[in-house]
């Protein structure tokens, strides 16, 4: 039997302790959360569907696991703005069978990724679920008035970036599906991806990015986004992907996995050909991976191929 929601509300504010703390002034428990904003800033607003057999799987993934990836997916989003975390808020569906400790382990592996960001959990719902488990979060942040970077300042001779790794999180899904036994580790970007807050507010302060977006359906799926919006087109120079390695013993992931699979939470974003960028911010490898382009459409280049990049969207596991 799930918990009324009154005993889950006391649950998660026995676990996030504090009912204020910086900009919260007042947390969970009243009818609204009270949320300050810094002076001359603005608010960043973000939602997010963790649904399970779309998102995750029981079987699949540890609950510490969907907790941390339902939250990291609201924070991604706001490091791609290049703003600041302030708060979440999490609407759950449960279904009347999940054992306690299922959302007990849930609520602490988001409560720990807030917690190193400093986000508090300010509010929410619960509610029965027909069928599965029904995660919505809401995540709050603040960014210095009109300086949030957006997906439509790209402009043609901009070099385009990426952080990190790619094709990491999609690599692991493909172990999870061909059923050979994996370890969920804590270093694993599938199920404990790191949001890249400190780089996007690194590339806003010093006027880096000119446009920015997080990876979570892919590179062609965002790259085309931040085209889209932006009204250019992009070549991608393929022997500078930066390919995650994965699985025993550690190996190069395929460029299709780069290219395609979802859900690595890195950044991807555009700055000035002239603009020194540095090789590490925080710590994380920032590549150049390609130019945006006049002429619309994106393309890859191998050597002297040139040659269409189909945009293939990440549909998470309806594939299967
Ligand atoms: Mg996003």
């Amino acid at each position: 039997v799930p918990l009324p929601e009154k005993a889950l509300i006391e649950e998660v504010r026995r676990f996030a302790r504090s009912r204020s703390t910086g900009n919260v002034r007042l947390g969970i428990g009243d009818d609204c959360a009270i949320i300050g904003i810094p002076p001359r800033h603005e608010a960043l607003v973000t939602t997010d569907f963790s649904l399970e057999g779309v998102h995750f799987r029981r079987q699949w993934h540890p609950p510490e696991s969907v907790g941390h990836r339902c939250l990291a997916r609201g924070l991604s989003d706001i490091a791609a703005m290049g703003g600041t975390p302030i708060a979440a808020f999490l609407s759950l569906a449960l279904p009347a069978r999940l054992p306690q400790s299922w959302v007990d382990r849930f609520i602490k592996g988001l409560l720990s990724l807030a917690k190193r960001y400093s986000v508090a959990l300010a509010g929410g719902d619960t509610a029965q679920s027909p069928a599965g488990v029904l995660a919505d979060i809401i995540v709050m942040g603040s960014v210095p008035k009109g300086t949030a970077v957006i997906r439509s300042g790209a402009r043609p001779g901009n070099a385009i970036y990426v952080t990190g790794a790619l094709g990491g999180s999609a690599a692991t899904l493909n172990l999870l599906r061909t059923k050979r036994k994996v370890v969920p580790s804590e270093t694993d970007r599938h199920f404990y991806p790191r949001p890249r807050l400190e780089v996007g507010r690194y590339l806003r302060e010093k006027h880096i990015a000119t446009a920015m977006i997080d990876l979570s359906d892919g590179l062609s799926t965002d790259l085309a986004h931040i085209c889209d919006e932006s009204s250019v087109g992009a070549e991608v120079e393929m022997p500078r992907l930066p390919l995650a390695s994965a699985g025993k013993p550690p190996t190069s992931v395929s460029v299709d996995l780069a290219l395609h699979g979802g859900e690595d939470y890195e950044l991807l974003f555009t700055a000035p050909a002239k603009t020194r960028v540095p090789s590490v911010i925080s710590g994380v490898p920032i590549t150049r991976i390609g130019t945006i382009t006049k002429v619309r459409g994106l393309f890859t280049r191998d050597a002297s191929r040139r040659t269409p990049l189909l945009v293939r969207g990440w549909e998470h596991f309806r594939r299967t």
